[in-house]
């Protein structure tokens, strides 16, 4: 899978992809990683990418044509839909993430400052998608979270696929509390069963807990 991001911001993409298991997909081909300068993009002796917003108001507003000109240059290496990062979008959850895992490619435009004049979502952009209601800075965080959930789910990525099973919000219940050596730490005890050696009440033991966990986490939503 393909992933291409237009920012203003490509450096800081390197140091996070980097490392850990998305690190590992890209270093053996099973998911591609291309950043894209916006500025590269400009024409004029600044390389200015934004300008005053129509009708007034605060701050500068990402202008329509670098962003145009980079997805076009893009496009014809990667068919995937073009996600514009708003705060606005459509909420980012693991149901989301597994279908656009099944996506050829992903282009993602970050947006920054008050942000992207709005021609690229209505005439561009395939998808507005958000990772929750706060405002953030920039879209390069969530160009991270959105990759490194997608990336994650594609097949190869994650070396044992059983650990995709035991996730959080998988069809299984899953999420169950982990522990490791040492089994009493200050005080605190593992609790006895999962030293037990007996699989099934294992089993049965962490399927409550993942039950458990998500019905209280369901609980704490409708109260909230
Ligand atoms: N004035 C805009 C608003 O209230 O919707 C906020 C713009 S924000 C300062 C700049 C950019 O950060 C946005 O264009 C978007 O790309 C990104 N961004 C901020 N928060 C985000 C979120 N929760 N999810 C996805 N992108 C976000």
């Amino acid at each position: 899978m393909r992933f291409d991001v237009v920012t203003i911001f490509p450096a800081m993409f390197g140091p996070v992809f980097e490392h850990g298991v998305v690190g590992r997909g890209i270093d053996r081909g099973i998911i591609e990683l291309h950043t894209h300068d916006l500025r590269e993009h400009t024409h004029d002796r600044h390389r200015q990418v934004d300008d005053v917003p129509f009708g007034g108001g605060p701050g500068m507003v990402i202008k329509p044509e670098p962003v145009f000109e980079a997805v076009e240059s893009i496009r014809p290496h990667n068919a995937g839909p073009v996600v514009l990062l708003e705060p606005w979008g459509e909420r980012l959850d693991q149901r989301l993430a597994t279908e656009l895992a099944a996506e050829p490619g992903l282009i993602i435009v970050c947006g920054r400052y008050e942000g992207i004049d709005d021609r690229v979502r209505t005439a561009l952009a395939t998808r507005e998608i958000s990772i929750g209601d706060y405002v953030l800075s920039g879209g390069e965080i969530p160009a991270m979270v959105l990759i490194d959930a997608v990336a994650r789910l594609v097949p190869g990525v994650v070396g044992d696929p059983a650990s995709l099973a035991h996730d959080s919000f998988s069809d299984e219940p899953a999420g169950w509390p982990q522990f490791t050596r040492p089994a009493e730490y200050r005080g605190l005890a593992v609790p006895d069963v999962l030293l037990s050696g007996d699989h099934a009440r294992i089993e049965r033991w962490r399927r409550r807990q993942a039950v458990e966990r998500s019905s209280m986490h369901t609980k704490e939503l409708k109260e909230s």
